[in-house]
């Protein structure tokens, strides 16, 4: 059976995320509170950004720098590889920023994922705002609601597994065949009784595949 990757960006494709560390780095006193609030599911994602980019002392220059020094994990590209030479298909999908993806996917040459994020809007003057094209009316908590484009994506008799690190991953990972999570992701599915391989790099993944029946389904 063929496989489909469903991949979050930031923390997973990205050493670390880039989301939290750019407002670590330019947000003024104020963004831990939004923060919490966002990780209590007591804010949504496009209302915590809005929050956050008005503590942001930062311009386009200055973040795309900051974006320069991101880390990609070591083994995603050749994870990419493998997966177009069996033809399983990859996406990802991000609750971050596609100029953050874009900056970091251009510094490391990788062309051809497709992803879907929120848009990173700049105003010389006026800052930054963020925009969500794949918000999900019926979900009040998402910018990009993964869940629902996991449903539209994976099409027809593909085995659906998804690989993330954290809070925006949760609810995709409860409707996915397999997942691979790290850090707050996997206790959470451990929490929950969702099956879980737990990973700390692209290069697990690839042994794990390198073992059919590992990720066989189940
Ligand atoms: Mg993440
Ligand atoms: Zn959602």
């Amino acid at each position: 059976m063929k496989k489909v990757f469903f991949v979050d960006f930031d923390g997973t494709v990205t050493k670390t995320d880039t989301c939290s560390t750019m407002v670590q780095i330019f947000a003024r006193d104020g963004w831990k509170e939004l923060n919490r609030l966002w990780e209590e599911r007591k804010l949504s994602t496009k209302d915590c950004a809005k929050a956050l980019f008005k503590l942001f002392d930062a311009s386009l220059e200055d973040i795309e720098s900051f974006l320069n020094t991101v880390e990609m994990d070591g083994h995603f590209k050749e994870f990419l590889s493998l997966c177009r030479e069996r033809g399983y298909r990859v996406y990802i999908l991000s609750d971050g920023y596609d100029f953050n993806i874009r900056t970091i996917m251009q510094k490391y040459g990788i062309k051809d994922v497709e992803f879907y994020a929120n848009k990173l809007l700049y105003h010389p003057g006026k800052g930054f705002d963020i925009e969500c094209p794949y918000e999900n009316p019926r979900c009040k908590n998402c910018g990009t609601c993964k869940k629902g484009l996991m449903e539209k994506l994976k099409g027809e008799d593909a085995q659906v597994i998804y690989v993330g690190d954290s809070y925006s991953d949760m609810c995709p990972a409860g409707a996915a065949d397999l997942v691979f999570a790290k850090d707050v992701l996997y206790r959470y599915c451990m929490e929950k009784g969702i099956r879980a391989v737990h990973y700390s790099s692209f290069g697990d993944i690839l042994s794990a595949l390198a073992k059919p029946e590992s990720t066989e389904e189940i």
